[in-house]
């Protein structure tokens, strides 16, 4: 099962993906994971990317998709993935597809993780993020769960970025929905809602 994710920043794509990969094997790949790792190892990548990450910006297309490609053709990616912030505009998800049908590969759906901006505000401000594992939970929780690394909060979740990377979604991402809708993947589900509510949909409408 090959899936795309959609959904603005902090409508929960995060942990749906991480449910998926648990039940189902599947590749998780975070572009934003991928190019925040690339930041603290000060890599090439990672020192051109940082100034764009900070402002909200969408990184350079050919950054981004230069990582996918990578990743794609890793061995574990082989079996299914789930990308998880790519493609972020109409350019990333036409260079997807062309690059999938060269490995004989497509997509079986993207599924639209759908949050209004408001909550999406409520929810970004009070996130944490492990340091470590990249696991997110809201503001009050010190130590990951998962990892037992150190809780933060990423400066694109102070509120000064929010709204510039909220605009960057409703200007370059969400055009993506009806992109899909068009090739007939596209699969919607309501994300305000507990996460085992919203994964019960998501698994239901990828098993249909
Ligand atoms: P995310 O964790 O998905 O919210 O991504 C954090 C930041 O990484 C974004 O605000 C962008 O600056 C950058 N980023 C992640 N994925 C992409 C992408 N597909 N294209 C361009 N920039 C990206």
């Amino acid at each position: 099962m090959n899936i795309v994710l959609l959904g603005a920043p902090g409508a929960g794509k995060g942990t749906q993906a991480q449910k998926l990969v648990e039940e189902f094997g599947l590749v998780h790949i975070s572009t934003g994971d991928l190019l925040r790792a690339a930041v603290k190892a000060q890599s090439k990548l990672g020192i051109e990317a940082k100034s764009y990450m900070d402002a909200g910006k969408l990184v350079p297309d050919q950054l981004v998709i230069n990582l996918v490609k990578e990743r794609l053709q890793a061995d574990d990616a082989q079996a299914g993935f789930i990308l998880d912030g790519f493609p972020r505009n109409t350019a990333q998800a036409v260079t997807l597809d062309s690059e999938l049908a060269s490995m004989e590969r497509n997509l079986d759906a993207a599924l639209l993780v759908d949050v209004k901006p408001d909550v999406i505000v409520k929810r970004l401000s009070s996130r944490r993020t492990c340091r470590s594992c990249g696991y997110t939970a809201p503001a009050g929780v010190d130590v990951c769960p998962r990892c037992g690394g150190e809780m933060y909060q990423r400066d694109d979740d102070k509120p000064e970025t929010i709204q510039k990377r909220l605009d960057v979604y409703q200007t370059q991402t969400a055009p993506l929905v009806e992109y899909y809708r068009g090739h007939s993947i596209l699969k919607e589900v309501d994300g305000d809602r507990p996460v085992d509510e919203v994964y019960a949909d998501v698994k239901a409408l990828l098993t249909a």
